[in-house]
Order: C-alpha cells, then structure tokens, then sequence
C-alpha cells in the first residue's frame, strides 16, 4: 500500500464486508441521547454541591450543578448558555469527553454502592436543542476595529475565534482542508458524532457573525508567521499534530500499512461505508484512543479478526480503562508488552508481522495481518511549516506557552495539541483557544483601547 490506504484489489481486503443495515447498527450514536424524562431522573440525581468537584474536574471549568438546576426548571436555553459560555464546543464534548475520566470521575455519587449522575448526556440534553434550531445565545461586541488571524480550525481555532468575535474583533481563520472543525470533523470516532454533528457546530460557531474562513490556506505553504504578524494584531496558532510517528522499521513501505488517522479521515469523510476496503485480519500498534478508534471502527466495518497490539501492559495504555473494556466488548483483541520487529510481505503487500516480547529479551511470535494499524502517536509537522519552529521556544517538539497560552514571540498565541503540557482533548484544545481570546482581547484592550493609540 504505498499511497498509505489498503489497495482494493487483494482478496483480504475488500469493501462490503457488511450489508447496510448492519453498518448503520455498527456506527449508530454510541450513547443516545436522554429523552425529558431521563433527564429530569437524571437532573433530580445531583446533590448540587457547593464547590462542586465536577466543576473543578472540567477543563472549561463548566457550572455543571448550575446548568443541570435549570435542566430541572425546564429552562433549557438558560442551562445551554451556561454550558456554552464555557465552552462553545459543548455539544461536541457532551459526546466526546473521556467523561469517566473527568466530571463523572469526581462526582460525589460516583462510589461503589452508586454511579455518578450521567453529566456529559444531561449536558447532550441541554444543548442539543441549540444546534437543532440554530438558536444564537451569544452577540459581538461592537466592532473593536482589531483583527486577528487564526491558523488552524480545529476546536482550538475556533474556540478562540468565536470568543475574539463575541469581543468584537474580526477574525480571519487560516485552514488548509475544505472543512473546519479539525478532528472533530476528520478524526473522532464516526459512531461519537453522528448526523454531520461537527459541521453543525461549526456553522453555529461562525453564526456569532465577524469571522471570515479562508480554506486551502496553509501556514508555511501560502502564509508565513512573520507576514501574519505584520498583517494582523494578533496571531493564534491551533495547527494540532498533523504529523504521524512512523514505526521506525526498515520492512515499513509495504502495502497494507497504514496510518490510522489517515484511514479514519477516509471513513469520516465516506458516504457510503460499504465502499471503503476492509482487511480480515488487521492488526493495530499502539494503545492510545487512536488505536482504539481504528480497532473498533475497523470491526464495525466487517473485519473478522482485529487486534491491538501494545509494547507495555494495559495499565500503561493512553486509552482509559473504559475505552480499553468497549473495545474488548466490540470484539478486539488486545495484546500486550510486544513491540513490532518486521513487517512480514509477500509480492510487496503485508502478511504478518513478527514481534518481540519487551519483557523476555528474544522471544517472538508472529500474527497474520491483511492490514497493519500504525496508531503510535501524532507530532507537529515541523517540516511542513517553513521554519515556523525555529521562531518559537518548543519543549519536546510541542510550542512552550504560558498560563494565558501566550508563545514567547510577542503577538503570537498558540494552544491545543500543539502546544506542551496539554491533555490532547478537545475539551483542552477549546479551554486553550478561550484562554488564549481573553488574553488577546486584555493585551488589544491595553494597547489600543485603554492606551487610546
Ligand atoms: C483518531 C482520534 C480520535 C480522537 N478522539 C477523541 C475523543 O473521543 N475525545 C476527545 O476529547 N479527543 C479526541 N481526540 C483528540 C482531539 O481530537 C484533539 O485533542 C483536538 O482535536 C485538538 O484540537 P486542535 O484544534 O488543537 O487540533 P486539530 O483538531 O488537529 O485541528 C488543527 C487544525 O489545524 C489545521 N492545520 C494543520 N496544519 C496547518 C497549517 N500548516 N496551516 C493552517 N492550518 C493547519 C488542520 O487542518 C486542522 O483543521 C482524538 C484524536 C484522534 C487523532
Ligand atoms: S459532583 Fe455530582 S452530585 Fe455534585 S454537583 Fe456535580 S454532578 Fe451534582
């Protein structure tokens, strides 16, 4: 496979493994959302803490037992502001959140003898009915006459173009593909956000009005950071990893190995999923929420045998416990503490792959593949970028920010996965791009307005 997507043409791997129906079922909504009356069960479920531990477990740092008070009243439109003031990409992290890991996580009623009042459906519930109708809740601020240019729309972008445009600010978001929404739109699993959710939310986003999108733009290709700097007042950089580790093997450029996020952005962007070509035995390296999307994705599409394989034991896996259980209950497999040795081909396409164990030094074994999964982590696509790094302080690869998201070249923003110390959530990328307009808005506010230049 050396255009990086499993050839059609192979015998083990072919599209319409499953019929329609079936393929519906498979990527149906992963949680449905909760009619009224679960949700009022649900609203009555919650204490209303004072100083609520599920605020403080939220990157956005949402008024949960305050949204989930109006879910009760019946004001809905009042419990959606309240999400989205926070964070305007409420619905998508109502679907997406590792909740488990977070809210639900810290709720009080989340013990052994109870289980945790269900925040991310009851947050679903709240804004759900925004999206539907398109219900704006937030107004621009008159024109500040400031502009800002934004690289990257993916949560963090546009996070914080819509809370510069709530200032008043005009905002000009820089974006190589044809869609915004970043991976919410190219990446997160298809059965976590069905129905084009992603591309509703953004147009609700840019519905704030005072944000201009020019797609097929790419920083480093058309646009340069210092030209962004003389052009603009601001600049914020959300370009996320758009770079993949490769397994680092001589056997690699084989047919049938693929990168993972590639192969999810075709399924993503697919109509019809009974087109796209499915291996019989496929094998994932890695142990991250990637690894797991593409296993359980890959299942759902009709693979017979699909097997995550990672280079230490479960506990260490990026992905939660949670994640790990759903995939064992769609049917993956998961092997742990081996490391991938060779790609084993025949006439240039894979057919097995050797490991060997990182706990006993020699020991191998081999497992069948039609098609290999590499999900071993994204980076920042420096070389794309046209010497954009050497301008900015890095740590590990990743841009260094301050507490404001503030890089340490004067004017320049960054957050979301590009930038060091994140979570690499979308809850984190949105929390980022709000942190990063305020702190826009309060350096304009003190060099323009407040300075009357
Ligand atoms: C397969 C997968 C599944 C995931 N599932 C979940 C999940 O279930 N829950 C969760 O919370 N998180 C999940 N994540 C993580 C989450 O998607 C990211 O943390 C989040 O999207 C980061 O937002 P971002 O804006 O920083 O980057 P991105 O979403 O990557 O957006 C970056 C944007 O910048 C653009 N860009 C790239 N290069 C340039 C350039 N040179 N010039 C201009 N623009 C550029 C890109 O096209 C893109 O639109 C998942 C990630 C992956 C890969
Ligand atoms: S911790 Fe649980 S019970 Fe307490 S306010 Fe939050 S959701 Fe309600």
């Amino acid at each position: 496979m050396s255009n990086g997507k499993p050839a059609a043409d192979d015998a083990d791997i072919r599209p319409g493994r499953l019929g329609k129906d079936e393929l519906a079922s498979n990527f149906a909504d992963m949680h449905p959302p909760l009619t009224p009356s679960e949700a009022i069960i649900d609203a009555d479920r919650c204490y209303f803490c004072y100083d609520a531990p599920c605020t403080t477990a939220c990157p956005t740092g949402i008024d949960i037992p305050g949204f989930i008070q109006k879910i009760r009243s019946g004001n809905l439109k009042g419990s959606a502001h309240t999400i989205l003031r926070e964070n305007i990409m409420g619905g998508m992290c109502a679907r997406v959140c590792p909740t488990e890991v977070l809210c639900e996580e810290a709720c009080v009623r989340n013990t052994h003898e109870d289980r945790p009042v269900r925040i991310g459906l009851l947050q679903r519930y709240a804004t759900d009915a925004v999206f539907k109708n398109n219900t704006q809740l937030f107004k621009r601020a008159p024109d500040s006459g400031r502009t800002v240019a934004i690289v990257g729309g993916g949560p963090a972008g546009l996070s914080c173009a819509h809370r510069l445009a709530m200032l008043g600010h005009h905002v000009v978001v820089h974006e190589p593909k044809d869609k915004l929404g970043g991976l919410n739109e190219y990446g997160i699993a298809a059965y976590k956000t069905p129905d084009d959710f992603a591309a509703r939310e953004v147009e609700y986003i840019l519905g704030i009005g005072g944000i201009e999108v020019r797609t097929g733009t790419a920083l480093g290709k058309h646009i340069s950071l210092q030209e962004l700097r003389e052009q603009y007042d601001a600049v914020f950089l959300g370009f996320g990893l758009a770079g993949v580790n490769g397994l680092g093997l001589e056997s690699e450029p084989l047919d049938g190995v693929a990168n993972a996020v590639d192969y999810i952005a075709e399924l993503r962007q697919s109509a019809d999923k009974s087109k796209l070509p499915v291996g019989r035995r496929v094998l994932v390296i890695g142990g991250g929420m990637t690894a797991i999307d593409i296993a359980v994705q890959s299942k759902a599409l009709g693979a017979d045998e699909v097997t995550m394989v990672y280079r230490r034991g479960q506990e260490q896996m990026a992905a939660s416990r949670y994640e790990q259980e759903f995939a064992q209950t769609r049917g993956v497999g998961v092997r742990t503490w081996l490391r991938p040795r060779t790609l084993i081909g025949l006439n240039g396409r894979v057919r097995a792959v050797e490991f060997e164990s990182t706990r006993t030094p020699g020991e191998t074994c081999t497992l069948d593949a039609d098609v290999v999964f590499k999900a071993i982590g994204q980076k920042v696509a420096w070389e794309r970028l046209a010497g954009t790094g050497e301008l900015l302080e890095l740590r590990d690869g990743r841009i260094a920010v301050d507490e404001d998201r503030k890089t340490s070249l004067g004017g320049v923003w960054a957050g979301g996965d590009c930038v060091y110390g994140g979570e690499d959530l979308t809850v984190s990328a949105v929390q980022d791009g709000k942190l990063a307009a305020l702190s826009i808005h309060k350096t304009l506010s003190e060099r323009f307005l407040v300075g009357g230049a």
